[in-house]
């Protein structure tokens, strides 16, 4: 029997909002739901409010005939969110848009082969930024990325020829976390949107050679503040969402924990992740400058707010009491670790007082979190574009490479 006109145009809505939601396991006519097996948060459907909980039940029952006959079904209940702790892997959603993303990821280039006398170090010289010599004049060093890795060289600590260089995301790449805005200035395309697709390249090949070797490190990348709904801050592509579902249908692993510890909250990924038990984020910021993303708040499985003007001391002594609930509330197979040095006193944005000895602390910290357990570790070194930033974030790197806790100069990595 042919749907009336206001249940299609009901069905459009419903079958866009299940594309943005890939937790929703369900969009079906009222009908069709009882006859579900699995525990649910069932969703009822209506023009005015999109998603309103309808009922929380084991065993939904049957919804009355004369309100709106679309339901949405979520497969898990906050109860069951707390499992994601459990070691058994979890159920990759399998909904028409999850179909369509995994289609994406496996006809993608951007995993490929690297030879062993490479190391897990990924960069590219096209990371840099250089815009009509506007990256002279202002105070962002968008030279960071390059500044990081010619210290690394000039102190016989990194070849540039062992570094990896990733392949720029393409356009399907990008769109396996949906919408992305492509815009149609060639200039900005050129120019300042490149060198960002090819970081985005780079966090999603870390995941590989951090299965790989232990470890890796994307000397870019960490834009956090962005998501499938959108851009933000000074991020353009969801990296770190890209990063983890790339690493879901060709790593064959199922939890990843976000460690995000630059000094802005992570929305992005947040809201991406929002209901993915499968990823476990711990973010530590200063809860007192942007974004301010009350909603993404909520997606955050520990949170760890920090006032502006915290100094390194009781940052150090948070962040150990952190990784203490971390390590006893999941374990995962794979560490995202968002390493941004805004926290550096002096950041104008970031308006914390951490020493760089501090942030070189810090590094060591969630390397040895991961180095314990055997866990895999990729760095991304996100935000913190002060002049000195590249030169303390080098310094870190060559403290884990003399702590042991990476390894540089071997061809197999992770010592
Ligand atoms: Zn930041």
């Amino acid at each position: 029997m042919p749907l009336p006109v206001e249940v299609s145009v009901r069905w459009q809505r419903a079958a866009l909002l299940y594309q943005q939601c890939p937790h929703l396991f369900a969009v079906a006519p009222s009908s069709h739901f009882a006859s579900l097996q699995r525990p649910a948060i069932v969703y009822k459907y209506s023009p005015v409010r999109p998603l309103e909980t309808s009922s929380l039940h084991p065993n939904p029952p049957p919804p009355p005939s004369e309100i709106s006959p679309l339901w949405f079904v979520r497969s898990f209940t906050p109860e069951s969110a707390m499992a994601a702790s459990s070691s058994s892997p979890e159920a990759a959603p399998t909904g028409p848009a999850d179909a369509i993303r995994r289609d994406r990821i496996l006809s993608s280039n951007l995993y490929f082969d690297v030879p062993p006398s490479k190391v897990p170090v990924i960069y590219s010289s096209s990371y840099d930024i250089a815009f009509f010599g506007i990256e002279k004049l202002h105070p962002f060093d968008s030279s960071k990325w390059g500044r990081i890795c010619q210290f690394l060289s000039k102190e016989g600590f990194l070849d540039k020829k062992q570094t990896v260089e990733p392949l720029e995301a393409s356009k399907d790449d990008l769109l396996v976390v949906p919408p992305v805005s492509l815009l149609p200035n060639c200039l900005v395309q050129n120019k300042v949107l490149y060198p960002f697709r090819k970081q985005v390249g780079g966090s999603i090949l870390a995941a590989k050679l951090a299965k790989e070797r232990g470890w890796a490190i994307n000397i870019g990348g960490g834009f956090h503040h962005c998501s499938a709904e959108k851009g933000g801050g000074f991020c353009a592509y969801a990296d770190i969402s890209l990063c983890i579902q790339f690493a879901f249908v060709l790593l064959n692993i199922s939890r990843v924990m976000i460690i995000d510890l630059d000094a802005h909250q992570g929305n992005g990924h947040e809201i991406d992740f929002s209901n993915d038990r499968r990823v476990y984020i711990l973010d530590m910021y200063n809860a007192g400058i942007y974004p301010f993303d009350f909603e993404a708040k909520r997606y955050i499985d520990q949170k760890v707010e920090l006032a502006s003007g915290t100094k390194t001391k009781e940052y150090l002594d948070k962040l150990d009491e952190a990784l203490e609930v971390a390590r006893n509330n999941f374990n995962p197979e794979l560490v995202v670790y968002n390493a941004g040095t805004d926290i550096l006193d002096g950041d104008p944005l970031g308006r914390l007082k951490i020493s760089p000895d501090g942030v070189m602390t810090r590094d060591e910290k969630v390397f040895t979190f991961a180095r314990e357990r055997n866990i895999p570790l990729l760095m991304l070194t996100s935000g913190g574009y002060m002049k000195s930033s590249a030169r303390v974030i080098a310094d870190s790197i060559i403290n884990l490479s003399k702590k042991n806790l990476l390894a540089l100069d071997s061809p197999l990595g992770r010592k």
